[in-house]
């Protein structure tokens, strides 16, 4: 009798096989040919180099669509294409000017794969207004990327830049850059965030942009925060919409749906909120141990089954009424009932320097960031779960990291601070941040021992900052849903808000803020709007 290891083994090497075998038919349909070239230094046989060649071959064995061709520097080839850093990929540099600088390794092999597709498609399949922004581009654009192997974000960003560059060859090209391969160039850049887009040598963007968002950013040489489009927005009408794409609106979109609801999930970042940049989960059942990123992935993937996304669109605005309208940055939803699953943001220090350095060593995301301050000094600021976790992430990325905490004992969870105590990692209690030095980039700290009032200042290269967060509540706000004291959402314990047909769930109510709570809190909140909207509540009470 097999035992259950050989069958969960004999079911993923099934899997495997599947995504395989469609992943080979994908390349077989695509109509073009995807001529990749490496360009190297003679004798440079470094790391990039030779994960490059494996990872070419990989998909080169996969379809004939593939070629792989390696030169020197020296070659006549380089000076054509102006290659002049070791390793450089080249994808299909006879139509596109889309160049790799490193090896296309963990989140960046999703890139490298969109890549391919879309190089070989001949098309970016980038939507209507868009293609509308690019159009207007009359002038060369050269993109730079600064992406990491660990950072969730980088794919979408990247993959805007590649499919502009397919969109419009004549002006725009891009290049990859993995920070750890061109450790100098991220430096040139004061890039110490990823991902981090520049276009022109100009800062474009910082973060993740939706699409539109990119586009503009890139027509402009200037970041964006928003796209409000031409007035030809779409109607969509339907009986929910959930606001905001983290495990409550997820869960939510599942289960309206499977009750027979017509819904759709509105999110203006990135789906799964702040479990996308959570390092590790270890407590969110069936799964012993999974990354953040990869548990959104799994979430996201089920929800697409039942529910619409529309991801990288913004609510604007909400109108309660019957119907309810939600006007977003790219449509007008006519709706029977709202959910806000709108989760909560950051909370910043506040001190001298934060927001100068924000991304030039200041830095709120440990899974994105890490890999640029392996064997470098940083200071990991607060005393939760979130604070220790990351803490836990950077030590094992080789980050020499001490905690800095205001009190003299952590929130944290006990299973997490044991951790800590296990790996050695120092901390600085009753100790607040004053102040965050440096010019171009974080130098050091200034230290104030909140009992002692003693002073001092640290040489560090980076300040990571998990104080908690904020809920998200300006579009509550706005529409004069209540909140409580502590500034969450007030809701009954059916989720409802004061307002009928406006309900919540997750991290904007406040309370526990885990992932299962959250999911829970959304599940549950679509079963009520499920009965309310089958048997309204506020007919009832007008009766
Ligand atoms: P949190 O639990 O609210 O902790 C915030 C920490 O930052 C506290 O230690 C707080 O200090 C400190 N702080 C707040 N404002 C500060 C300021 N201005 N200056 C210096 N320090 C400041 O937030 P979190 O750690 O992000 O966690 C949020 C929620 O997610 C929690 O419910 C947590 O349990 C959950 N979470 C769970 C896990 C897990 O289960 N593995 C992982 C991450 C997060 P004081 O202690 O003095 O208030």
């Amino acid at each position: 009798m097999e035992t259950t290891s050989e069958m969960d083994a004999q079911t993923a090497e099934a899997s495997q096989e599947n995504f395989m075998r469609q992943l080979r038919e994908t390349f077989d349909k695509l109509p073009n040919d995807i001529p990749l070239y490496m360009f190297v230094d003679r004798g440079d046989d470094n790391v990039y180099t030779q994960t490059n060649r494996q990872i070419v071959r990989a998909f080169r064995e996969m379809s004939s669509r593939i070629t792989f061709r390696e030169y020197y520097m020296d070659n006549e080839l380089a000076g054509k294409w102006n290659v002049d850093r070791s390793p450089t990929l080249l994808i299909a540099p006879e139509r596109y000017n889309i160049r790799w600088l490193g090896a296309p390794v963990g989140e960046e092999g999703r890139i490298f794969l969109e890549t391919l597709i879309f190089a070989g498609m001949g098309k970016s399949n980038l939507n209507q207004q868009t293609l509308g922004v690019l159009d207007k581009i009359d002038t060369p654009r050269n993109i730079k990327v600064f992406v990491s192997a660990t950072c969730p974000y980088c794919p979408q960003q990247a993959v805007n830049a590649v499919r502009a560059a397919i969109e419009r060859p004549d002006l725009v090209s891009v290049e990859i850059v993995d920070i750890q391969a061109e450790p100098e160039l991220a430096n040139q850049y004061s890039a110490f965030s990823v991902p981090q887009t520049f276009a022109n040598d100009v800062l474009i963007g910082q973060g993740a942009q939706s699409e539109e968002v990119f586009a503009l950013s890139l027509l402009k040489l200037e970041p964006q925060t928003i796209f409000i489009p031409d007035s030809d927005a779409e109607l969509v009408e339907n009986d929910l919409v959930v606001i905001g794409g983290g495990p409550a609106g997820l869960a939510a979109g599942i289960y309206a749906e499977r009750s027979g609801l017509k819904a759709a999930v509105i999110e203006r970042d990135a789906l799964g909120g702040q479990v996308a940049l959570t390092p590790i989960v270890e407590n969110y059942p069936g799964f012993t141990s999974v990354g953040g990123k990869t548990l959104v992935d799994i979430m996201v993937s089920h929800a697409l089954q039942y529910v619409q996304i529309f991801a990288g669109e913004e609510v604007l605005e909400i109108e309660p009424g019957n119907p309810i309208t939600v006007k977003t940055s790219r449509r007008e939803f006519k709706t029977r009932a709202v959910l806000l699953a709108t989760g909560a943001k950051h909370r910043n220090l506040g001190v001298p320097g934060e927001s100068r350095l924000s991304g030039k060593g200041v830095s709120y995301c440990a899974t994105c960031d890490g890999p640029l301050f392996k064997g470098k000094k940083v200071i990991m600021v607060g005393g939760g779960s979130s604070a220790v976790t990351e803490a836990l992430h950077l030590s094992h990325q080789g980050v020499n990291v001490t905690l800095v905490h205001r009190r003299d004992s952590l929130r944290a969870q006990e299973v997490l601070t044991k951790q800590l105590e296990a790996n050695h990692i120092p901390i600085l209690w009753n100790t607040e941040v004053q102040e965050i030095l440096g010019r171009e980039r974080v130098q050091g700290v200034e230290l104030a021992n909140n009992r002692s009032g003693e002073q001092t200042r640290l040489e560090v290269d980076g300040v990571f900052i998990a104080i908690g967060y904020e809920p998200s509540v300006d579009l509550a706000r706005k529409i004069g849903i209540e909140l409580n004291e502590e500034g969450f959402i007030k809701h009954d314990e059916k989720h409802r808000t004061g307002i009928p047909g406006i309900y919540s769930a997750g991290d904007v109510e406040g309370g526990y803020k885990q992932i299962v709570t959250a999911t829970g809190q959304g599940a549950a909140a679509a079963m009520t709007i499920f009965e309310d909207l089958m048997n309204p509540y506020w007919l009832a009470k007008a009766n």
